[in-house]
């Protein structure tokens, strides 16, 4: 327990958590007086090693009582944010993540305070003095050689001055913000247009970096939107509602068809929970959908919502985090990450498209963010609600067992049908693209309508190889073929073709004659990418409009909301895309849909690899006619057969998920049963081995857990690093990750040897 009241002034130590820092809490003592105690959850700024670091107050030390170090060795807290804290729901939920990913506090710390520390004495920080720019900027006769004429100048046509208005940076910052030279901005500097932070702000908290840029659109007051519900989407809403109103946990699974409303449901909700003035968080498994649900909220609403993802700008993101810190931000739509920010007053999470796999964060700290959702409503108390037309398995299992409750809208708004879809047997076809989609894409032109081609790969071909020696082109890190690309900025030189490893981003010109054999002749590229479709389709349709949407074209947030707006105001007639396109997209005069393809990823050894086919299947289908005009869509493969295929047909997914599940229960794979993988990683592969071997020799003996393994991994080497797994799968009710940590912490393995535990994990490579 903290003492709440201090009635004279004392030293006291706190132990401090630092984001991205994998060790500690570090003690450091703080002097306090009246009034002024420090509680967990406080955001202080700290010295470590040579720098002032933003920390988290965790709880008091407890070796307040021991002297081991002296008060006066003891580092001092260097400063207090009085302006938020994080929660004891939030401190609550980190360390729950932490403990239940096995991760360091720390790491997942970070993702709540992603605020970025300057080393102040080195990287002192600036505000620009706004009026002062302003007014020099309204005159006529400045100097365009100036550090001033540059910065007017800059202005026009970097646009910093509508994001980096009243915020505080480093130089460095403002280099990159402005484009100006270094010099420039210190001359900028002494003539006081530039102001060191700390003589502004009048630092009674010190917080080094006062971001406040004050949002725009943000945080408006919330009038009654022009949400009008169908009577059966109002009957949805209404369940929904009702446990809005309760302030206390409940998982709601959303489903029904693509285009049944799903969307329009949630944004009801959003608009009770903004009313309320209570905070309403919406995840997308993809930053692309971010700009369509803003979109519709700035439409519905009137004001846009906040939006926090990885393609933000640093002043834009500052900004977004104090504004949901704050609580001025009623809306939040966001990335996985969205979910560990320390909001004022959540009252719902939504996670949209629950079923999509790339919540599962395969990096640093492994967590599933619809897993984590829940968790964090429930600390909450408030609603957490799970969209999908195809929920996962996991999600459907949750309702039966009635943990969830399940609400259904029945069909799809208006007049919208669900498109006709068809197998096509490409066993007999010689090219990629068969009569019919073909003549389905001409006929579509000549109607001016838009075709959608979904080839889920990048690049211009997936082989390079050599006719006359057999030689494949392989990444020498990875052991995976590179792939060829011939487009877009992965080709480094624009008229060269470039072989890529899609793993590590490794990246070369394609050979003219082959590395082994010296030949001319023989090389030749095979597979075809999204980048030769669309090189084939612009010979097929000399006339036709064509447009890639892959992530290697559409890098940026600028690219990425041109294209949609070029295809929603009909500028494009095909579209050649990859799973980028695949999800929650609406386009209203997309009628035609062909998937190239559609067995390609069948070989790979995943429990969850139909759950994927059929998803990925039925969105990109999904895409096609939602509105008046009826939809059409082709699938091409070679395994005609395919159960998963045919239900895709049926449109029955209801069939489809109770083989599924029966799948799983059979082979008490999850949810039937627990899964955490183990990955030991090291430089050579014997090192990796002779760790794997002596873990298997420590590995625990209970009758019901299995250890499968150890193996080498399905992507060994990856990065350079060779990799043997473990898969350690229990019961539902025995508590794994104890026994995972035990098992690994007994083992002592060599400093060149990584381990890293994957709980519940959905990647098997
Ligand atoms: P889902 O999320 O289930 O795929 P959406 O909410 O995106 O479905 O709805 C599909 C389309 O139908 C959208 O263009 C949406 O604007 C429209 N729509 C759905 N419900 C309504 C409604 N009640 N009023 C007006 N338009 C609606
Ligand atoms: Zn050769
Ligand atoms: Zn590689």
């Amino acid at each position: 327990m903290l003492p709440s009241i201090i009635s004279h002034t004392s030293r006291i130590r706190f132990n401090v958590l630092i984001p991205g820092v994998t060790f500690g809490p570090l003690t450091y003592s703080h002097t306090i007086s009246l009034g002024k105690n420090l509680s967990t959850g406080d955001v202080v700024m700290v010295p470590l090693r040579k720098k002032i670091v933003y920390g988290c107050v965790w709880s008091e030390s407890e070796q307040n009582s021991c002297k081991a170090i002296s008060d006066d060795a003891m580092r001092e807290i260097t400063s207090v944010c009085r302006d938020f804290s994080l929660s004891k729901t939030l401190v609550e939920f980190i360390d729950w993540v932490a403990r239940y990913t096995l991760s360091h506090p720390g790491a997942v710390l970070k993702l709540a305070l992603p605020l970025r520390s300057y080393d102040r004495k080195k990287e002192p920080a600036y505000t620009i003095d706004r009026e002062k720019f302003l007014e020099i900027a309204q005159k006529k006769t400045i100097d365009p050689k100036s550090p001033i004429g540059a910065l007017v100048a800059a202005e026009e046509t970097t646009a910093w001055g509508e994001s980096y208005n009243d915020i505080a940076m480093p130089l460095s910052d403002w280099q990159r913000a402005t484009k100006l030279s270094k010099t420039s901005l210190q001359s900028l500097i002494k003539n006081k247009m530039f102001i060191h932070a700390d003589e502004r702000t009048n630092d009674a908290l010190k917080i080094p970096i006062a971001d406040r840029a004050q949002p725009r659109t943000t945080g408006l007051e919330f009038l009654s939107s022009s949400i009008h519900l169908t009577d059966d989407q109002d009957s949805v809403f209404s369940e929904i509602s009702e446990f809005l109103c309760k302030d206390k946990f409940t998982s709601i699974l959303l489903s029904g068809p693509t285009g049944s409303g799903k969307t329009e449901v949630c944004l009801k909700a959003c608009e009770q929970v903004a009313l309320k003035k209570k905070q309403a968080l919406v995840l997308l498994p993809e930053i692309a959908l971010v700009k369509q649900w803003s979109e519709r909220i700035l439409k519905y609403f009137g004001a846009a919502p906040c939006e926090w993802h990885s393609n933000i700008t640093p002043s834009k993101r500052s900004a977004a985090f104090f504004s949901i810190a704050e609580g001025r931000s009623k809306i939040i739509i966001g990335a996985r990450s969205a979910l560990f920010l320390p909001y004022k007053s959540l009252g719902l999470i939504i996670v949209d498209e629950e079923h999509d796999h790339t919540y599962k964060q395969e990096d640093r700290v492994l967590y599933h963010a619809r897993d984590m959702a829940i968790v964090r409503a429930k600390l909450e108390k408030c609603t957490a609600i799970l969209a999908s037309a195809t929920p996962s398995i996991e999600t459907l299992y949750n309702c039966n067992s009635g943990k969830f409750k399940n609400v259904r809208l029945a069909s799809r708004y208006g007049s919208g049908t669900m498109p006709s879809i068809k197998i096509i047997d490409m066993t007999k076809c010689e090219s990629w693209l068969s009569p019919e989609l073909h003549s389905a894409v001409k006929k579509n032109l000549e109607d001016k309508n838009q075709s959608l081609i979904f080839l889920n790969k990048r690049g211009y071909s997936s082989l390079f190889f050599c006719k006359s020696c057999g030689f494949r082109a392989l990444c020498h890190r990875c052991k995976t073929y590179l792939c060829v690309h011939r487009y877009g900025p992965l080709c480094k030189n624009r008229a060269e073709d470039s072989l890529v490893c899609h793993y590590c981003g490794f990246n070369i010109k394609v050979p003219d004659i082959c590395p082994r054999c010296k030949s001319y002749k023989g090389v030749s590229l095979y597979g075809i990418g999204v980048e030769k479709a669309k090189e084939e389709l612009s010979k097929m349709f000399p006339s036709a409009r064509i447009s890639l949407f892959s992530s290697d074209h559409l890098s940026s947030e600028k690219q990425l909301s041109d294209t949609i707006s070029q295809i929603k105001e009909n500028k494009v007639d095909i579209i050649v895309g990859t799973q980028m396109i695949a999800k929650g997209h609406h386009f209203p005069n997309l009628t035609c849909v062909g998937v190239i393809d559609a067995d390609s990823s069948l070989a790979v050894t995943d429990l969850r690899i139909n759950e994927k086919m059929y998803n990925v299947i039925s969105q990109v289908s999904g895409r096609a006619g939602r509105e008046e005009k009826p939809g059409e869509v082709y699938i091409q493969t070679r395994s005609a057969q395919n159960p998963v295929l045919v239900s895709i047909v049926n449109g029955d997914f209801e069939k489809f998920a109770q083989q599924e599940t029966k799948n799983r229960q059979d082979y008490g794979w999850p949810p039937f049963s627990r899964l955490i993988a183990v990955t030991i990683t090291a430089t050579k592969d014997e090192d990796a081995h002779s760790a794997a071997d002596a873990l298997s020799k420590a590995a625990p003996k209970y009758s019901d857990i299995d250890i499968l393994g150890p193996a080498p991994a399905a992507l060994s080497p990856l990065r350079g690093m060779h990799r043997w797994r473990f898969l350690v799968k229990a019961p539902k009710n025995v508590n794994l990750q104890a026994i995972v940590k035990n098992w690994i912490e007994s083992c002592k393995l060599a400093k060149n040897i990584r381990i890293q535990t994957d709980v519940d994990p959905y990647n098997f490579l």
